[in-house]
């Protein structure tokens, strides 16, 4: 063994394999040997204050045991954080996205970069293709296109893409529109006669990366605004990255030269994390709040919690909270409060406004084009939609519902919903334009 790089090297092996693929991923993959080696102790560098946790607190045996295999005798083994070069800002435009939490000492107020995100076989093909982006935007995968369900990671890589070519490419013109945000600029600018102005800016993108593209569906002059831009970007060879909750071919309204030119770059699919995956990130999730749990507490975590990241995260902060109050170690009940209480509040029950403002723009109308009297058709079509949706999803009376609806009579509320219901079950299309709208509910 002659050089630092070697011992590492075998080291990583060694502990490679007798860890999980994903424990070795976050905490062993990107370690770095401080060369100053006085034959007793050696200085392991860690990229981040969690991990550091972790391999103290976990593996810190396994690293000695290490250690005296590849080097044939014992030595002591310190492990210290040394940030990475020029920690990347966070962006004004996209704190919000960044951290949801900020200032109320929970998990939103971590950044959403590649250091912090785990990597396990539900999303290795994603993280690698990000990576990959990140590193060479604008190179062979464009568009890159990252689809999975809600909490598993898509805005979390597409704002790591961003803000790694950030650092890269200080000079970037990087655009990051949220699906949204992005249809109402142009369903505004069209209104506006501005289309020329939204054009401009766009142009100008060097990287574009829009996240929950589903919110475009079925809109057709959108559809057509953001063609063109779309081509427009990618023609002069910059890079787009596009999140979405499910697949191109299953957003049932999206303009087919939109399908095909999403099918035509990289696709790259996230799925829920498995067992151990789930345990990784329950662990360093805790640790990044000081959190220490044990091998009980994460693996009912990690068993109960089984299809959002996002949930895992509500559960912690629900942990921490309980610590600050009680004062205590956390047991087996407490986690089981925690995660009946997120359990509780993350049932989301849209309101009545909401359903009739996703419905109402679904068909770009406006929330009192569905209150107020218009009999034509497409309005009338998203008013019983509406009606439909907010029966189904709230549960409230008919009388209830028909008073959203400028004091409309529960008759008139239940033929709308019995309508919908018979067109669900006769017409595949307009079965999927329910789904679309709920599922928009959804995520909002
Ligand atoms: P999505 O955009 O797919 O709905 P997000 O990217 O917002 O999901 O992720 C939800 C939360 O879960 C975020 O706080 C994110 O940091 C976290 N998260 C998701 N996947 C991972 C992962 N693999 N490693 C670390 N954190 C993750
Ligand atoms: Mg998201």
């Amino acid at each position: 063994m002659d050089s630092f790089d070697e011992v590492l090297a075998a080291v990583q092996d060694y502990c490679k394999a007798r860890v999980t693929a994903p424990a070795y991923s976050v905490f062993f993959q990107r370690l770095e040997l401080d060369p100053n080696f006085d034959g007793a102790h050696v200085n392991i560098i860690t990229r981040a204050e969690f991990i550091r946790t972790s391999l103290v607190s976990r593996y810190m045996s396994l690293l000695r045991e290490a250690f005296s295999a590849v080097l044939g005798f014992e030595v002591e083994v310190n492990i210290t954080v040394e940030a990475p070069a020029a920690p990347a800002p966070v962006p004004d435009a996209v704190s919000q996205t960044i951290l949801p939490g900020a200032g109320q000492g929970n998990l939103g107020n971590y950044a959403f970069t590649f250091e912090n995100f785990i990597v396990g076989p539900n999303n290795k093909f994603a993280h690698a293709a990000a990576l990959a982006v990140a590193a060479n935007p604008s190179g062979a995968y464009n568009p890159l296109f990252i689809y999975g369900s809600s909490g598993l990671g898509k805005t979390h890589l597409e704002i790591a893409i961003r803000l790694e070519i950030q650092k890269n490419h200080p000079e970037f013109n990087i655009l990051y529109v949220d699906g949204e945000a992005f249809t109402n600029e142009i369903i505004t600018a069209i209104r506006n006669n501005a289309t020329a102005e939204f054009h401009q800016k766009y142009r100008q993108a060097d990287v574009l990366l829009v996240d929950d593209i589903q919110f475009i569906g079925g809109k057709d002059s959108t559809q057509e605004e953001f063609f063109h831009t779309f081509n427009n970007i990618y023609e002069a060879g910059h890079q787009i990255v596009i999140t979405s909750d499910r697949p191109p071919i299953e957003m049932s309204l999206l303009d087919d030269r939109l399908v095909s030119r999403f099918q035509g770059g990289l696709m790259a699919d996230i799925q829920p994390p498995d067992i151990e995956t789930r345990m990784v990130i329950t662990r360093a999730k805790a640790a990044q709040l000081g959190l220490i749990l044990d091998d009980d507490a994460v693996t009912c975590i990690a068993e109960k919690i089984t299809t959002n990241v996002r949930t895992i995260e509500g559960v912690i902060n629900r942990l921490t909270a309980y610590r600050e109050i009680l004062d205590s170690r956390i047991d087996a009940a407490d986690v089981m409060r925690a995660i009946k209480d997120v359990a509780r509040i993350g049932t989301f029950i849209p309101s009545p406004q909401l359903i009739i403002r996703e419905s109402a723009r679904y068909f770009s109308l406006s929330e009192e084009d569905l209150r107020g009297q218009n009999r034509s058709k497409n309005t009338a079509t998203a008013r019983q939609i509406s009606m439909y949706l907010v029966r189904t999803l709230t549960n409230l009376p008919l009388k209830d519902i028909g008073a959203e609806y400028g004091d409309r009579n529960h008759s008139t509320v239940l033929s709308s919903i019995r309508k919908v219901e018979e067109l669900i079950k006769e017409d595949p299309k307009f079965a999927a334009t329910v789904r679309d709208i709920t599922s928009n509910i959804n995520s909002v």
